[in-house]
């Protein structure tokens, strides 16, 4: 919670003067900040909360068209507690980064048990949600209900670096330590709402990661990087060894139907939760990986190229194989692990985009073997 007395703040952000820099803040965001964004109506805390859910690793204009489709899907938030996860993936299929949408249902769970479905207004109940940090849960109480809290998203983590010219990575304890005491000296209590989402417009908008426009920023007189001359300097960058590569023979098992094996991932790790063709290790031939698997009979038609998908912690070289089964007869099914996956007419199920675009490639290629 934001209070006018914080303690041991950053010696340089105390020769800011606080009043003004809202002011400033404040005075941009009437003329320049973004009010019409569809989570901007009717700001209950469940919109705001799930908006905020994929606005965290995704841009405002990517969000937009999901959130609309979330909205019309679940309206409420009884309505997602009491949706399947695997309707929950499947309207988030292509946003990515999937323990999101995971963590957002398992919260709506808690919600509806432990409150009765109403999204609690208490910080520390807030905060205790899955999937829901510090930031996350200040911008919840503060967009939709305008309690005093700080927010440090990655945009308000860029303009406060610049603007005091902090220097170290900004995952490490000792820089979130300095960045939230300025981010909470620096949060009025009045006009939260307009404040914070000003920050988070600002470094959206003004103070981008690669092109800062400061000759149109309101903070530029105070600016210290950009007294300095090198705005793009901060934040300081990670230093990370390269990423390891991980390779892997994506299997596209095709039944007499045309239909393609997919199998469930576990819940946690990369898609977690959501359906995949399997994997299998290069050393194993695919022919080899059928009989052992499915006690199929597998023909290869096709080797494609391979892709690379790149995780936050490794890069994923996949190469798919076209696999015609001979005889599907004995290959065990489950519905909730295991399904044959009709490209022609899919039913609804959460897949992975670079997964989603293999099949729909696989589509086309057999397509134009009967066409
Ligand atoms: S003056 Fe430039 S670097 Fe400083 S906060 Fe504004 S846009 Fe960012």
């Amino acid at each position: 919670m934001v209070t006018e007395q914080v303690e041991s703040v950053p010696e340089r952000s105390t020769r800011v003067d606080r009043d003004l820099f809202r002011h400033r803040v404040l005075a941009w965001y009437r003329l320049s900040g973004r009010k019409d964004l569809p989570w901007q109506r009717q700001t209950t805390p469940y919109r705001v909360w799930v908006s905020e859910i994929m606005l965290q690793q995704t841009q405002v204009k990517s969000v937009i068209p999901y959130f609309q489709r979330f909205m019309e899907q679940f309206p409420t938030l009884q309505q997602l507690a009491d949706a399947s996860l695997d309707q929950v993936l499947h309207h988030w299929s292509g946003l990515g980064y999937y323990a999101r949408a995971r963590n957002l249902h398992r919260a709506a769970g808690e919600i509806q048990s432990r409150y009765g479905g109403k999204f609690p207004q208490d910080y520390e109940r807030v905060v205790a949600l899955p999937g829901i940090g510090r930031s996350t849960a200040g911008a919840i109480l503060s967009l939709s209900l305008g309690k005093p809290h700080a927010i440090l998203d990655g945009n308000v983590k860029r303009v406060l670096t610049r603007c005091f010219a902090l220097v170290g990575w900004t995952g490490q304890a000792a820089v979130q330590r300095q960045l939230w005491q300025l981010a909470e000296r620096l949060t009025p209590i009045e006009q939260v709402r307009a404040y914070n989402q000003a920050m988070m417009d600002l470094g959206a908008t003004i103070c981008t990661r690669s092109a800062p426009s400061c000759s149109h920023c309101p903070l530029a007189a105070a600016c210290q990087a950009r007294e300095e001359g090198n705005p793009t300097a901060y934040p300081t960058p990670r230093r990370r060894a390269p990423l390891p590569v991980k390779a892997l023979q994506m299997l596209l098992l095709l039944d007499e139907n045309n239909a393609v094996l997919l199998e469930r991932r576990p819940p946690s790790g990369i898609w977690g939760g959501l359906w995949c063709p399997p994997e299998c290790v290069l050393t194993i031939a695919p022919e080899q990986w059928c009989k052992s698997y499915l006690g199929s009979e597998g023909q290869v038609i096709e080797q494609w190229p391979v892709r690379r998908h790149t995780f936050s912690h490794f890069h994923l070289d996949l190469t798919p194989v076209v696999i015609r089964l001979k005889n599907t007869t004995g290959c065990v099914m489950d519905g909730d692990c295991r399904v044959w996956y009709n490209t022609a007419k899919p039913d609804a199920r959460g897949l992975a985009a670079p997964v989603a675009r293999l099949i729909g490639e696989l589509k086309e290629h057999l397509t134009g073997e009967t066409g």
